[in-house]
């Protein structure tokens, strides 16, 4: 925890890896695990003389995520040239955008500490290519110890890199913002959003100040962070240790640090020590990006409803807890079943939402969530909780239905009058084996009777055993107490 006259300032970049089936300026397939140098060509591979094409699917992406976050998209950007070496790096330079980014201005709200919403300004996105990768772990017969193989499969992959001012103010605000970014870039299909894969990748910028004041204090760029638990983890950690050397009369140094998730601590990047001169200069090779305003407002006109109207949406229109909505707008699939069934169920959402939010999530891995993979169709859903409103079966029952509609069963109403479940609410049977149940329970009868109210759930339950499930628990309540109060 920071001492409370401190406090720290994020802000974060995050490259996330547009959804298109080629790369950003050839035609080469975006593949993933794919075998190494399989998907290259001359333009990604960087040969003399080949020439890149924009590809208008990472434009539309692009577009589509810039919209959606309430960013200006520039009618006109260009791409530059970024210059550095590295081996992952064939052309020696990245395509980028600098002075003239696709998209500025936008904002994306999180949730702060304190409950409140904080706005997130969004600085910009712009486009650019990924580069390859370095495998420097690899294992296999014909890998010398200590080579270093690079793949560049990945090398031209179109990215979106955003980047937000210093607005955070601590590091659950920025897991947040990620979580809340993840969400949005699938929820609109612009990427896949995964961060193991390396679809989505942050570096987070944090310094810490005196709290009240309003002038930056020194900042550190952690670099790499490749899972929304990591940048949290090193987010503290880092703005733990800034306290500590301000705090001890120092200064904090401007440098690129690495996370080590093993200790959790942050330790400084070698030979980035000195900035960078990257040589920025436009791209000879392309010309500017040309947006047309007609095809923009076609493109906003196919965003589909935001994640967080949704949310607030089915909270105000059918009661849900903000902490239910959005658990069920988790993803946008999980959230298209659950109003499926809930039209056609309308007079009880609540109860189609507590099946959802208990017993079918409770079955949903993560994968089946992302694709709204249900182990039971919506449909079914809503008809057992509309039998159980309308008083055909039983809770019990439509417990029993549900394992059989997971086991894939269909057809709730066939069910009941096959397997002969419809609910009892005829008093006679009922009654029968009430004083079945009390003739064999005396002591039971005589504890309940001197106070222990607690039994009477038990007696509940043994009539239900009884009627095998299919008593109406309102009339087995009512005759229970009958006797029992008598
Ligand atoms: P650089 O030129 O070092 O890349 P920028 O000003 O372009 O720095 O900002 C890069 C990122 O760092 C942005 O997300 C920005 O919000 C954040 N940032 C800038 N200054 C600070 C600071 N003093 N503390 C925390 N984050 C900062
Ligand atoms: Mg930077
Ligand atoms: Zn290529």
């Amino acid at each position: 925890m920071l001492p409370h006259d401190l406090e720290a300032v994020i802000g974060l970049e995050v490259h996330v890896q547009l959804r298109t089936r080629t790369k950003a300026f050839c035609a080469c397939p975006v593949v993933f695990a794919a075998a190494p140098n399989s998907a290259v060509c001359p333009v990604c591979l960087g040969y003399p003389g080949a020439l890149p094409v924009p590809n208008r699917e990472m434009a539309l992406l692009g577009a589509r995520l810039a919209i959606a976050t309430g960013c200006d998209v520039h009618a006109r950007s260009a791409f530059a040239r970024k210059s550095y070496f590295y081996p992952d790096l064939p052309k020696g330079y990245q395509i980028t955008q600098l002075d003239r980014p696709l998209a500025t201005g936008g904002r994306v709200d999180v949730r702060a500490a304190d409950g409140s919403t904080r706005s997130v300004r969004l600085r910009r996105i712009h486009l650019e290519e990924d580069a390859g990768k370095s495998i420097h772990d690899a294992e296999g017969d014909d890998v010398p110890p200590g080579v270093t193989l690079v793949d560049l499969n990945r090398a031209g992959t179109p990215l979106a890199e955003i980047v937000t001012e210093p607005d955070l103010r601590a590091p659950a605000e920025a897991s947040d913002f990620l979580s809340r970014l993840r969400r949005l870039v699938r929820w609109i299909g612009v990427s896949d959003g995964n961060m193991e894969a390396g679809s989505l990748r942050c570096d987070a910028n944090v310094s810490v100040r005196p709290a009240g004041t309003e002038t930056l204090g020194t900042k550190v760029e952690i670099k790499n962070l490749n899972s929304i638990t990591h940048v949290r983890m090193a987010l503290e950690h880092e703005v733990a240790r800034q306290a500590g050397v301000l705090r001890a009369g120092g200064a904090v140094a401007a440098e690129s640090r690495l996370f080590d998730p093993a200790s959790g601590t942050t330790r400084p990047m070698r030979g980035k020590e000195e900035t960078e001169d990257y040589r920025y200069f436009p791209d000879p090779d392309l010309g500017p990006l040309v947006l047309d305003a007609a095809w923009l407002a076609e493109i906003a006109a196919s965003l589909p409803e935001p994640p967080e109207a949704r949310e607030a949406r089915l909270a105000a229109d059918l009661g849900l807890s903000p902490a239910d909505a959005a658990t069920l707008c988790a993803t946008r699939p999980l959230a298209d079943a659950f109003e499926e069934a809930v039209a056609l169920h309308p007079s009880n959402a609540r109860g189609v939402a507590a099946w959802f939010l208990g017993d079918l999530l409770a079955r949903m891995g993560d994968s089946d969530r992302q694709e709204g993979r249900l182990p039971v169709p919506p449909g079914e859903v809503a008809r057992l909780v509309a039998r159980i409103d309308d008083g055909t079966i039983s809770g019990r029952i439509a417990k029993e239905l549900f394992a059989l509609l997971c086991a894939g069963a269909r057809d709730v109403d066939g069910l009941i009058h096959e397997r002969g479940l419809l609910q009892v609410t005829d008093e006679t049977p009922i009654r029968a084996a009430v004083d079945a149940v009390l003739a064999a329970s005396e002591a039971q009868a005589a504890a309940y009777r001197g106070g222990k109210s607690s039994t009477f759930g038990w007696f509940v339950g043994q009539v239900m055993k009884a009627t095998e499930g299919k008593a109406s628990p309102a009339v087995v309540n009512r005759l229970l107490r009958e006797r029992l109060d008598a």
